[in-house]
């Protein structure tokens, strides 16, 4: 989890590759749809370019289905999701039933103001939809009333793991997987 320019989706490649798991990014996976312009990206893909977020019960669908695909079976890493307090419990519910839990919730932590900055260039290289001034500011209004309050849930759970987003990614990526090898195995 973390806000948006925070480095979520690199660092979540790199964990995964670690730990050997898939990395599931719903923003990759509404992204491909979209590319694609199947049935669920011609959908999403206006509330994707102003920075909102796609309806629960679509990323909850998503998310279910992904998750029961085999390569999942072992263990995998989500990136981008939960994001309201309705995922976190339509998450609590498809792995209840699974009967599998979450072992970590990674927190990247790192001012605004600097993830504004570097999500504006991030706009300059790659040309995202959602990579714009207006869009960003949205995006992080999102971020900050819906997204951000889930922290403490899981943080009241013992599951968060906090770790300082600033730095290169080779070294944040080194601080989580030290955070995470420190962490109590469950
Ligand atoms: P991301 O790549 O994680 O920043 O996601 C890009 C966009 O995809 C977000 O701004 C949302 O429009 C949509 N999205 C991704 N994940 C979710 C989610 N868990 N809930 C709702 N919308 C999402």
């Amino acid at each position: 989890m973390g806000p948006p320019g925070v480095g979520k989706g690199t660092q979540a490649k790199g964990i995964a590759e670690h730990y050997g798991v898939p990395a599931i990014s719903t923003g990759d996976i509404f992204r491909a749809n979209v590319r694609n312009q199947t049935p669920l990206g011609l959908e999403v893909a206006r509330i994707m370019a102003e920075g909102s977020y796609v309806p629960d019960e679509i990323t909850d669908a998503i998310v279910r289905d992904r998750l029961a695909e085999p390569d999942a079976a072992a263990g995998w890493l989500l990136d981008g999701y939960p994001r309201t307090l309705a995922q976190v419990e339509a998450l609590d519910g498809v792995l209840a039933g699974a009967g599998h839990g979450i072992d970590a919730v990674i927190s990247l932590v790192a001012e605004e103001a600097h993830l504004i900055d570097r999500l504006l260039k991030r706009a300059e290289l790659e040309g995202r939809a959602d990579d714009n001034a207006e869009t960003i500011k949205h995006r992080m209004e999102v971020y900050n009333e819906a997204t951000d309050p889930l922290i403490a849930i899981y943080r009241e759970r013992g599951l968060l793991v906090e770790v300082d987003g600033l730095g290169t990614v080779d070294e944040v990526g080194q601080r989580i997987t030290e955070a995470l090898d420190a962490t109590p195995a469950r």
